[in-house]
């Protein structure tokens, strides 16, 4: 220990620079944060760029095969005997010790459930005491430690993970493999960060988790997910909150009835149904017929008609037929989503799906994924052209990447929205028309009279 300290102290006086590299969802992306939270504390100082750093972390994504190519192709380019490069993440939990022997340029590789280990084996990393494995599962406990580290600098919007793991075991997905079994934060722990990032000027709450709508429930007497809403609800300054993922079998009439009874519970939802057809859906594990996702949208819609809804989907599962990829359109065409995040089906270690029968040649499944992208943006354009002439509540984030002196924002329902306004509009929450519709974003003009 001492060592390592000592070592540790060492580098920080060679002020060490590291990179970090995400890929995949918004949990990897709020490890980062934490990671980068808990390196800075550490005396490491962050650049921009690969080229400049002592120290590359790579970030890695494990729920598709593009995400985990793309892994492997970076540590490739960055191989140099002058840098430490460290593989954290799902892939780097998927591949343990095999990735040392895989690829020779890496030094570490740090499982999903170690990551609060991280200064420790960048300073053994450092001083070069041999290439290091940590990819054991822990204690719950130890194993959501990472998020007890403050984000450095948030912004309007800030990501609160609540829990992680996932006990459903869908027959395509990795993640109960890579991530483990659902382990809750203590309420407290993320009452108190929700808190801290409401006294530094965070006006957005998006609390994430595999399966966000089954918080708590492996924690006897502590809140449920309804319960952890109505208290985040009472903390000043917390304007909006946000969740994802929701699972259709586990948002149950509690939690949709939220969004009505609570003001800062966004009227959005990222709710995946995956497939339209039953058959399908069977072979998927995934809990639930088409018929009861469609009832939990009506009854959405019953309790907030405003309300967005966004979805993944997927196409080409083993077995999947004409019939059945009909199905999915047709849910397309009944639900109307906001917007939709499709995927080819690729199949990943360890899944029950990779050994079935069936497997849908790649054309096949590149053509009804155009296919689905195609119907899918009519509807997103057709939507958001439908926002033309309302006027919107907007929390105002950052400057817009286009044109100079525009801001963007979001609408309640999630819908990106820019307009010509002065920075220091950032954080307030204010009116603004829409004027045009396009397919990813609003274009709007502020109206009301704000002190600038
Ligand atoms: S609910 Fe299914 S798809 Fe989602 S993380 Fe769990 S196993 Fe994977």
């Amino acid at each position: 220990m001492i060592v390592s300290y000592g070592a540790l102290v060492l580098w920080v006086r060679q002020v060490m620079r590291y990179f970090i590299k995400t890929y995949g969802c918004q949990m990897n992306f709020n490890e980062s944060q934490k990671v980068d939270a808990l390196l800075r504390r550490q005396g490491f100082e962050p650049v921009s760029s690969p080229a400049t750093a002592d120290l590359i972390l790579v970030n890695t994504c494990s729920v598709r095969e593009k995400p985990e190519k793309k892994v492997f192709s970076l540590i490739g380019r960055l191989k140099s005997p002058e840098k430490i490069v460290g593989v954290m993440g799902c892939v780097a939990q998927q591949y343990g010790e095999n990735m040392l022997k895989k690829e020779k340029g890496v030094d570490f590789v740090i499982g999903t459930q170690a990551l609060h280990h991280i200064p420790e084996i960048v300073s053994k990393a450092l001083g070069k005491k041999g290439r290091i494995t940590d990819t054991g599962f822990t204690d719950p406990e130890t194993s959501l430690a990472v998020f007890r580290e403050p984000l450095i600098s948030p912004g309007v919007s800030a990501y609160v993970t609540v829990m992680q793991g996932c006990n459903r075991f869908c027959s395509y997905c990795i993640v109960p493999y890579v991530r483990g079994r659902e382990r809750s934060r203590y309420s407290e722990e993320i009452l108190a960060e929700v808190r801290d990032l409401a006294r530094r000027g965070v006006k957005e709450v998006v609390l994430l988790g595999q399966n966000v709508n089954r918080y708590g429930l492996d924690r006897k007497g502590d809140l449920t997910f309804p319960q952890l809403l109505r208290r985040i609800e009472k903390i000043g300054g917390i304007k909006r909150v946000r969740f994802v993922t929701s699972h259709p079998a586990d948002l149950d009439d509690e939690i949709i009835h939220l969004f009505g009874e609570l003001e800062t519970v966004c009227e959005s939802i990222h709710l995946p149904f995956q497939s339209g057809s039953d058959r399908i859906l069977r072979l998927m594990g995934r809990g639930y017929t088409r018929a009861m996702y469609l009832r939990k949208i009506e009854k959405l819609r019953e309790v907030k008609p405003e309300i967005s809804i966004t979805a993944d989907v997927i196409v080409g599962f083993p077995g999947e037929n004409e019939r059945d990829f009909n199905e999915t359109l047709s849910l397309m065409e009944t639900v109307q989503f906001d917007a939709l995040f499709s995927f080819r089906y690729t199949p990943r270690p360890l899944t029950r799906a990779a050994r079935y029968a069936g497997q849908v040649p790649e054309e096949i499944k590149l053509k009804r994924l155009q296919t689905l992208q195609i119907l899918q943006s009519e509807i997103t354009l057709k939507k958001n052209r439908l926002q033309e002439g309302k006027l919107k509540k907007v929390l105002v984030e950052k400057p817009s990447k286009h044109p100079e002196g525009f801001m963007m924002g979001r609408t309640r329902d999630n819908r990106i929205v820019n307009f010509e306004a002065p920075k220091r509009l950032a954080g307030q929450e204010i009116d603004v028309r829409i004027l045009e519709g396009y397919q990813n974003s609003l274009l709007g003009k502020v109206e009301g009279v704000y002190v600038y």
